[in-house]
């Protein structure tokens, strides 16, 4: 398996709850590296332009406004099959579905307010790194 980089975000619910450190502490005991990290509100242009795929859903004006609600964490993650590794650690999309241990499991409130985002594929996550961090930020 190769060695990847992936962004996550701690969302507004998670970070306002106090539960950001908890959750850093369970992705690196996942075996994930910190290659950045920072602490950002997001404007509703970016909040929109960021879940810009999921723009005809019901859903979209909600996000964003949950996503504009407080500070957010994007980091950048770096392990071996990092992207789908992600994925399956946070748990699913509905914490009412995810398997015991996982972050959304443990930490989540409900389908939207679900405490963490993550890149779900190889195309995705070369785009999402670069809307938070700089180059230089990821060396
Ligand atoms: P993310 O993209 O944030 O990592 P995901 O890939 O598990 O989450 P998506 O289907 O991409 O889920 O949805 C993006 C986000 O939109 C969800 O994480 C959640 O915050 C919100 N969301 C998704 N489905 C619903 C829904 N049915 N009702 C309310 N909010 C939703
Ligand atoms: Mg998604």
């Amino acid at each position: 398996m190769p060695i990847e980089r992936t962004l996550a975000i701690i969302k507004p619910d998670a970070v306002a709850a106090g539960n950001a450190g908890h959750i850093i502490a369970l992705l690196e005991r996942e075996g994930f590296e910190i290659v950045a990290m920072k602490k950002v509100t997001l404007t509703e242009a970016q909040a929109r332009a960021f879940y810009a795929v999921h723009r005809a859903r019901p859903f979209y004006d909600s996000l964003v406004r949950f996503m504009t609600s407080g500070p957010v964490i994007p980091v950048v993650l770096e392990r071996e099959d990092a992207i789908s590794a992600l994925r399956k650690v946070m748990g699913a999309t509905n914490p009412a579905n995810a398997e015991p241990g996982t972050v959304r499991k443990l930490y989540a409130t409900d389908i939207e307010k679900n405490a963490i985002h993550g890149s779900d594929a190889p195309g995705t996550a070369a785009v999402e790194k670069p809307f938070f961090f700089s180059s230089l930020e990821l060396g």
